[in-house]
């Protein structure tokens, strides 16, 4: 479902991704860890063909992300580490737009939009504003949004962070309930959770693939946080920044 080939990512000097390859397949749950500044951001904002990358290329869905922007945007659903929410709209007409955007017809749309509260559990605040919104629930808003048009594949960054603990199991819950039909990409700092929900784990460090494999393999013999330290300190002890 997804194909990295080479990806990589200059930003003047600095080379944020560098000749990341990876494969991820259909129905996969992938935890893309990496320590801050490993470039994972700017992996998922190639993927999403918000940035172009300098080198290498992506096939998302079935689409190239250098010559089928279009067609890789609306193959994903993607929660910016920020979700992207009107303030001055209420939870239902918000989502409805949305719906809309990504090229749903008003039926169609009207009906994603009850599916999407139902199934993010927005019931309770449908006819609230988003700016009303406690962080959880906008958390959940920002996930109803990406996934509102059935896309194929999820990248969601960070979906857990600053939540309490309540809210963090909901959103786990959430996200476990959308393997199989969808495959995800989950951005995080948090170990536990990539246990909990992933079948795939992915690490980078310093713009490149130090780790990729499944969540069984790599944990055989070692924890998932021996394995991170050990890949993190393995990549910058060769000095692979440049
Ligand atoms: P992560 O999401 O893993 O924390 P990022 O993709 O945000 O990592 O950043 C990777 C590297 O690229 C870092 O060294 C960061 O400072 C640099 N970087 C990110 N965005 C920019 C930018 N717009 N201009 C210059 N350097 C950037």
């Amino acid at each position: 479902m997804i194909e990295a080939n080479e990806l990589s990512k200059r930003y003047g000097n600095t080379r944020a991704v560098s000749k990341l390859t990876f494969s991820i397949g259909h129905g996969e749950v992938v935890g893309f860890l990496g320590p801050n500044g490993a470039g994972k951001t700017t992996t998922m904002r190639m993927l999403t063909t918000f940035l172009p990358p300098t080198q290498g290329s992506a096939i998302v869905a079935g689409f190239d992300i250098r010559t089928h922007p279009e067609d890789v945007r609306r193959s994903i659903g993607y929660l910016p580490e920020t979700p992207p929410l009107y303030p001055e709209m209420r939870v239902r007409d918000y989502i409805l737009f949305v719906a809309k955007i990504k090229g749903l017809a008003k039926v169609q749309a009207k009906n994603a939009t009850e599916e999407m509260i139902e199934q993010c559990g927005l019931s309770d605040v449908a006819r609230k504003l988003c700016s009303e919104l406690s962080k959880g629930y906008r958390q959940r808003v920002g996930i109803a949004q990406a996934i509102v048009h059935k896309p194929p594949v999820i990248i969601l960054d960070e979906p857990t962070s600053g939540l309490d603990p309540k809210q963090i199991i909901e959103i786990r819950r959430l996200i476990r309930g959308l393997r199989e039909k969808h495959t995800v990409i989950l951005s995080t700092h948090t170990l536990p959770e990539v246990s909990e929900v992933c079948s795939k784990v992915i690490i980078i460090a310093h713009g490149r693939l130090v780790v990729s494999g499944s969540l069984t393999e790599l944990t055989k013999e070692k924890s998932l946080e021996d394995r991170f330290l050990e890949a993190v300190a393995s990549d910058s002890a060769f000095g692979l920044r440049e």
